[in-house]
């Protein structure tokens, strides 16, 4: 694609890295076809290539971001769906999520949307205003068949009260800075991210993960300090106080590998996993982080990823269930692991089935389900009917945001990978599995 840029605006390395981005698009389309947004909404601005004509326009001309733009890019899920299809490697992510930055230095959204974008900002990256927030959902809750006769804002509220129920699953002590030694001396030493909202969530998640580490023999590590890695932040275009927080976590662990060494940084939730591996790239032109970022980045993994190459412990039972198995977007298109969850499961005993259209969204995509909620419903319940003819007994998951999403539309439960593989391998039965099965 050909691109128009002043060398005054490529004196920008925002503005140099985005040109770089437009230069590799030929314009074939074959990305269309894959976008879930295109795919409801059959309009080529909602494409990833009218997308990017929107942005190249946008930059090239040095204007504000309007209307059309904004409604657009805030449709997209970033889902990464279109990296995968693209066969001239567009970077897509680093294009979009420079366009959501400068839509947020240079476009006044409406009052009620600047709110509800800086209530979810701040409460959601920080578990202690998480909780709190889920402890006074349910004085709301009586009132949520009013939220949609409020217009957009009420439609938002009433998708927020939607996600809420699954806090009933949760358990509320946090964990404070500890490490957890297996029972023989360990040769491994991991830290595993504790992040924000899935530790409120389902606590169980990285109890399962810590467990079975700990049978392999690896030590895991849970740093004091460590937080929110930034990615609600950064997909809300705030990336001053996204990269602040990456900034912290990187602080954190590098102490960590100072104090007695780290093999690995695991991650539990996919969506976080994918911008931990970024920090390199988005911390390049700190010259006090860029080094100490890339290291991190090179450092995390995935927790199905790290297992996979890895000999796994004898089973205690294996499991005979049929699991459909969800491939979030951040795990098959922003990381590219595709296999080795499914593999994992098929281990374990578990009869996996893949779903169709396993390459869509299931509309979760962080906090898009809350402030795309048509969209997001659409997505969520065409993926439910695609699980549905799989006819599975179980659902499993890489991401928290996948698994809220998922378990507001059906009564099959739906577990992370992790915590199945902890079952099959002598774990408690997670909670949600039900006593049936
Ligand atoms: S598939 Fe890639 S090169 Fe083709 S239009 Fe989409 S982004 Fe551009
Ligand atoms: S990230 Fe997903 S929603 Fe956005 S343009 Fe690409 S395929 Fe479409």
């Amino acid at each position: 694609m050909q691109t128009n840029f002043s060398l005054a605006q490529l004196k920008n390395p925002a503005t140099a890295e985005a040109e770089k981005i437009l230069r590799t698009c030929v314009h074939c389309g074959f990305c269309t076809a894959t976008c879930p947004t295109f795919v409801l909404l059959g309009d080529e601005l909602d494409s990833p290539r009218g997308r990017i004509y929107l942005i190249k326009d946008m930059l090239e001309k040095n204007k504000p971001a309007d209307e059309t733009v904004v409604k657009h890019i805030d449709r997209c899920l970033s889902c990464l769906a279109c990296m995968s299809a693209c066969p001239s490697g567009v970077n897509y992510m680093h294009l979009v999520d420079h366009a959501r930055s400068y839509i947020e230095a240079t476009y006044k959204r409406p009052l009620a949307d600047r709110l509800l974008r800086a209530f979810l900002g701040f409460v959601l990256p920080h578990r202690n205003l998480f909780r709190l927030a889920l402890a006074a959902a349910p004085l709301a809750k009586p009132f949520q068949a009013l939220y949609p006769r409020l217009g957009r804002t009420g439609r938002r509220l009433a998708a927020m009260m939607r996600l809420a129920p699954i806090s009933s699953r949760t358990a509320p002590a946090p964990r404070r800075s500890e490490e957890v030694l297996p029972a023989r001396a360990a040769k491994t030493r991991v830290a595993l991210l504790r992040g924000c909202v899935q530790q409120v969530l389902r606590p169980g998640i990285n109890d399962a993960a810590i467990r079975f580490l700990s049978r392999l023999g690896i030590e895991t590590v849970l740093p004091q300090g460590e937080g929110c890695c930034g990615a609600l932040l950064h997909h809300l275009g705030k990336e001053k106080a996204a990269l602040a927080q990456a900034r912290t976590n990187i602080d954190v662990w590098s102490a960590e590998i100072e104090r007695k060494g780290l093999d690995a940084i695991v991650v539990t939730a996919s969506g976080c996993g994918t911008m931990i591996k970024d920090y390199g790239f988005l911390l390049r032109n700190n010259k006090s982080y860029a080094e100490k970022a890339a290291r991190i980045s090179a450092l995390a993994k995935d927790v199905t990823e790290f297992l996979d190459a890895r000999e796994l412990p004898v089973l205690v039972e294996p499991q005979h269930k049929i699991v459909a198995y969800h491939a979030a977007c951040s795990l098959q298109h922003g990381q590219k692991i595709d296999a080795a969850p499914k593999e994992l499961l098929r281990q374990a005993g578990f009869e996996v089935r893949d779903i169709p259209e396993g390459h869509l969204c299931c509309g979760s995509a962080g906090t898009y389900n809350i402030l795309e909620p048509e969209i997001a419903l659409r997505l969520r319940d065409r993926k439910l009917e695609n699980i549905m003819r799989t006819s599975p007994g179980i659902i499993a998951a890489g991401n928290i945001g996948c698994i809220a999403q998922l378990a507001s539309g059906t009564s099959i439960p739906v577990l992370h990978t992790i915590e199945l593989l902890d079952f099959a391998h002598g774990g408690p039965r997670p909670a949600g599995l039900g006593s049936t099965l």
